[in-house]
């Protein structure tokens, strides 16, 4: 964490993992400025931080110019996009192509040009999806990926892609202080309950007590990392001495197979469900699984909280979730 107190922007400030980052940025002294245009992100995610003196809520779409009473800054933390895949969901990037394409390219640039304006330093939140279904495993940094340029997540893999451009070539043209992580799966508390996503339909259908819904034979598998060490491990990149110019792998190496993923929801909520199987969607990653020694290496990072124990912090969260959602769903 840097050691003085500064003032900073989060886009995607009221988004799941962006509300989380602000509260850690805030705990740490700063001032911080969400802008969020609520395409993915939620109010309610930031409703308690109202009070707070040292933070502003903006609303704000970043692939225009910011609004002017944003002071200068000197950090940026991009985060704003839609990030679920789930094309039930009207705020998955499949249902905001177009939007999700823009906020990550035209966006990207904007605020790179923001940074260099106000000599700030950027870091730019990349994704896993670089890596698309990946030949090679886990996945180091240097992988190139295997991304379908035209599949339906194309909007989010290659625009994420072309965004870690931008933050290289402005590095390397200017000199500009831009960072990269790539954020594997992450859960916790303020996942929007309706986004789709693997975890959210688990909890939410055990907590229903309805089946669970496992895509094509489920022995595709992905890594699951708990909020709280996702956001030490971005605030671990912003900071780190040697990070400029520099791509870093943010998650957690306990692979599972989505059937195991499911048997430990319910185990974590008390349930003996049934599965449902559902067709496998276009381009789902076969497998995934972070390698983080570079992580490791120069940041001092590891995740340190396992999927029992973020799921036993999660079900709570989503239980309540539950219940204010209930009446709406009841109504007519
Ligand atoms: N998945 C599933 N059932 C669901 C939702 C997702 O089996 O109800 C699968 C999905 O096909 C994928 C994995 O779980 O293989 C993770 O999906 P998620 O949408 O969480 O994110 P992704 O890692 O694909 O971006």
């Amino acid at each position: 964490m840097v050691g003085r107190d500064v003032r900073i922007l989060v886009t995607g400030g009221a988004g799941f993992i962006g509300s989380h980052l602000c509260d850690a940025l805030l705990a740490a002294g700063h001032e911080v400025w969400a802008a969020d245009n609520f395409a993915s992100g939620r109010a309610a995610n930031v409703a308690h931080l109202g009070g707070q003196p040292r933070f502003r809520l903006i609303e704000a779409d970043v692939t225009r110019p910011l609004p002017p009473e944003l002071p200068p800054v000197e950090r940026i933390y991009h985060l704003a996009s839609p990030a679920s895949p789930n094309a039930q969901s009207p705020r998955s990037y499949l249902q905001l192509p177009l939007a999700t394409a823009d906020v990550n390219t035209i966006g990207t640039r904007l605020l790179l040009e923001r940074a260099r304006e106000d000599g700030a330093r950027l870091l730019f939140a990349s994704t896993s999806e670089v890596y698309g279904d990946p030949a090679i495993h886990p996945q180091p940094e240097d992988y190139r990926g295997n991304v379908s340029p035209t599949g339906p997540r194309a909007v989010y893999d290659e625009a994420k892609r072309f965004g870690e451009t931008l933050v290289a070539a402005y590095w390397r043209e200017f000199g500009l202080d831009g960072r990269i992580v790539r954020l594997f799966n992450t859960y916790g508390e303020r996942m929007d309950p309706e986004d789709g996503r693997v975890i959210v339909n688990f909890a939410m259908q055990a907590l229903r007590g309805e089946p669970l819904t496992i895509y094509g034979d489920g022995t595709q598998t992905r890594s699951f990392c708990y909020v709280g060490d996702t956001v030490r491990g971005i605030v671990a990149a912003m900071e780190a001495p040697d990070g400029a110019g520099e791509v870093f792998n943010l998650g957690n190496p306990d692979e599972r197979t989505i059937a195991d993923f499911a048997a430990t929801v319910q185990r974590a909520c008390g349930t003996a469900l049934p599965t449902r199987y559902e067709p496998l969607p276009t381009d789902d990653p076969t497998r995934r699984c972070p390698d983080i020694s570079k992580a490791r290496r120069l940041l001092d990072w590891a995740p340190r909280v396992g999927l029992e124990e973020g799921l036993r912090r999660t079900i709570p969260y989503f239980r309540a979730e539950l219940a204010r959602l209930t009446p709406a769903h009841a109504a007519p």
